[in-house]
């Protein structure tokens, strides 16, 4: 069984064709296309790469394609996508401006070019849907609620993927199958004494932290939308609400100028004045500018502000994983973020650490109590399986209309005449 994984940007087309024959579990073939100013095309060159590298016989071996969609209007999950699929992420357009336009843009291609082939979303918001209500609800008027003012969580599919393979990792098959078939039962599988509690952070272009409970999402550090949280590269992360009306008010702003700022202007790039990368921000910062220290800083204050809530809320834990580009690679920042917590049984090796890029590695002493890890993110390989899982399993999670208790209003199904019911 072949399954395609399409990463669509607003100017680009990344894919990912993964083979799931015989048992076994292959990237066949990566590639992407960058600076397209049309999504045809981009599609065209992806499939005849894949044609050409004879991966494809035909284009109808392809049993699905799936997409790594961001949020959509009262739909998670991971779900064949229809019309009103499309429709509920154009619901949230304005709140992931640079991610849900090109997705519909794209998927439309899609399924202009191949139309036989089932296309399926799993969105970024899933792995929050079975968090308790308490770590998910704003402190809003129950109208805006309604409006759908909520946290909803992102980076899902690199969080779910850190959960069940931290679980390999350290030896709990129960906790890893748990998690690995959490949108077929909602965590239903039952795992072992003690349970394993594991704090996945997510630190790249765009960060987050999620705290793991048995393979199950208990919070997270993004909100409403992609644009809260820690620091971003470019994007302000969390910010007192009054600070808009604020600099409406007293710099004279217009909302979109606002919005322009906070998505453009801030973050990394805000702090430091000149990047939004931490390569320039370390070598800037060893060359002794302080706007670079200072921007490193907010970032690592924020990353162990959020670490702090979910090790306090999960009453310690067994693992800490960095992950993404900059988890994965930014040595200094992993010891910055793990400095002085001996006391909470968190001790960094400070030469494991320095010789860990982008490799999975322990990092931590051997007598730390709490695991310091390093895993590669691999979304693309979470969004193939989960599309895998459901073009095989006749449990279809269907599109609801009660995004926190999704998995409940779940109806079995043929694949065939999986489509919204609400
Ligand atoms: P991601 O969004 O996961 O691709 O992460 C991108 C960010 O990770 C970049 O903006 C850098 O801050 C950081 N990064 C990526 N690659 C490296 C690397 N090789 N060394 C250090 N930092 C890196």
């Amino acid at each position: 069984m072949k399954i395609l994984v399409a990463n669509i940007g607003s100017t680009s087309l990344k894919w990912r064709l993964f083979d799931f024959s015989n048992g076994t579990e292959r990237l066949l073939h990566k590639g992407g296309v960058e600076r397209v100013d049309n999504h045809a095309r981009a599609i065209e060159e992806c499939l005849a790469a894949l044609n050409s590298g004879g991966h494809l016989g035909r284009e109808t071996d392809l049993a699905a394609v799936g997409f790594k969609t961001v949020m959509a209007r009262d739909v998670s999950g991971c779900v064949r996508i229809t019309d009103r699929v499309l429709a509920a992420m154009e619901a949230f357009n304005s709140l992931a401006p640079a991610h849900n336009p090109p997705y519909i843009a794209g998927i439309r291609q899609f399924q202009q070019r191949l139309p036989g082939v089932p296309l399926i979303a799993l969105f970024e918001t899933a792995f929050y849907q079975f968090a308790p209500e308490a770590m998910m609800r704003y402190a809003v008027p129950e109208a805006w609620h309604r409006a759908g003012v909520r946290r909803y969580g992102f980076h899902g599919a690199s969080h779910k993927f850190i959960a069940e393979r931290s679980a390999e990792l350290l030896g709990r098959e129960d906790v890893a199958e748990r998690a690995r078939r959490l949108y077929v039962d909602g965590g239903r599988t039952p795992a072992r004494e003690p349970s394993l509690r594991v704090i996945s952070c997510h630190l790249g272009g765009s960060s987050s932290v999620t705290g793991i409970n048995n393979g199950v999402a208990i919070g997270t550090s993004m909100g409403l939308s992609p644009q809260s949280g820690l620091p971003q590269n470019n994007r302000v992360g969390d910010l007192d609400s009054e600070a808009i009306p604020y600099v409406m008010k007293t710099l004279g702003l217009s909302v979109a100028e606002v919005q322009r700022q906070l998505t453009r202007e801030s973050g990394l790039l805000g702090l430091s004045g000149f990047s939004n990368d931490t390569r320039d921000l370390a070598e800037a910062a060893e060359a002794g500018s302080e706007s670079a220290k200072l921007a490193l800083a907010v970032l690592a204050a924020s990353a162990r502000h959020w670490i702090g809530s979910f090790f306090f809320e999960l009453n310690g834990v067994e693992a800490i994983v960095f992950t993404a580009g900059i988890g994965e690679n930014q040595s200094q920042l992993r010891e910055d973020i793990c400095r002085n917590l001996d006391e909470l049984g968190i001790e960094l090796d400070p030469a494991l650490n320095q010789a860990t890029r982008a490799t999975e590695a322990v990092i931590s002493t051997t007598g730390s109590r709490v695991k310091v890890l390093v895993i590669p993110a691999n979304e693309e390989l979470v969004v193939a399986r989960e599309a895998r899982r459901l073009l095989e399993s006749n449990h279809i999670p269907l599109p609801t209309n009660d995004f926190t208790h999704a998995f409940t209003h779940n109806k079995e199904q043929t694949y065939a005449s999986s489509h919204w019911t609400h």
